[in-house]
């Protein structure tokens, strides 16, 4: 087996333990394998052990990765950066999945570019929980209003949301934020929308997340390794 699909299987092991100490199936959180600055081949490998869904930060990169493996075989591709208004439309038409929406007038231009003979792209508000000033996602407290909104949108397809927390290696401190995006998240279905997915969780905190209702973690460090940015 690939040093790849040996981190994979170890991956799957955590998450099914992570379920099973919350009292939840395993099949209940998914995984997104987070390739960003990986080249092809460990895509391609990923895929090999079975991985089907795949998350990109980088426009131009993720598209040539979409666009690479899109002969092979039907892979999932989420979009899980920044997103900058002039770089959406590629966004629109290449992806399945936008996990950083945070802003109406980004959802409004998804929503107009997408292509009509795709379904809807699916959508997560990314939610600021911890409440600094430099990082991206919404107030809390605009959630539901964003939220709204983007439900009314014929392009996409609302899903959930998503968060960044700051990171700690404190197990304990690793659960609040995850406690604070999930109970937005309950308020919002007791509210009517619809929401399935809460995506949270990378490979240093994801037993915190899969403890507070995480339906997808994001994975890239414990598949791939360390990232080189050089
Ligand atoms: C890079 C990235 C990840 C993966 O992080 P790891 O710590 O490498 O698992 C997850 N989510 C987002 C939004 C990212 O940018």
């Amino acid at each position: 087996m690939s040093a790849i699909a040996d981190n994979l299987q170890a991956i799957r092991s955590r998450i099914a333990q992570a379920a099973r100490l919350a009292g939840r199936s395993p099949d209940s959180v998914a995984l997104l394998a987070v390739s960003k600055t990986k080249p092809l081949a460990d895509i391609v490998a990923a895929a090999a052990a079975g991985q089907t869904a795949f998350g990109e930060n980088y426009v131009q990169e993720g598209v040539e990765k979409v666009l690479a493996t899109a002969v092979d075989r039907k892979l999932e591709w989420h979009f899980i950066g920044p997103l900058q208004s002039n770089k959406s439309r590629l966004v629109a038409e290449h992806f399945d999945w936008v996990h950083t929406i945070d802003r109406l007038k980004i959802a409004e231009r998804l929503s107009a570019q997408r292509p009509a003979n795709l379904p809807p792209l699916n959508v997560c508000v990314q939610v600021n929980v911890s409440g600094e000033a430099s990082k991206s996602g919404c107030r809390p407290d605009e959630t539901a209003a964003l939220c709204r909104a983007v439900a009314t949108l014929p392009g996409l397809r609302l899903r959930g949301l998503m968060t960044i927390p700051e990171p700690t290696d404190d197990p304990q401190a690793q659960r609040l934020p995850f406690r604070q995006l999930r109970d937005l998240h309950e308020q919002l279905r007791a509210d009517g929308l619809p929401l399935d997915t809460l995506s949270m969780g990378m490979s240093h905190d994801l037993e915190a997340a899969i403890a507070e209702g995480a339906t997808l973690v994001r994975i890239g460090t414990a598949i791939f390794g360390e990232r080189n940015y050089a």
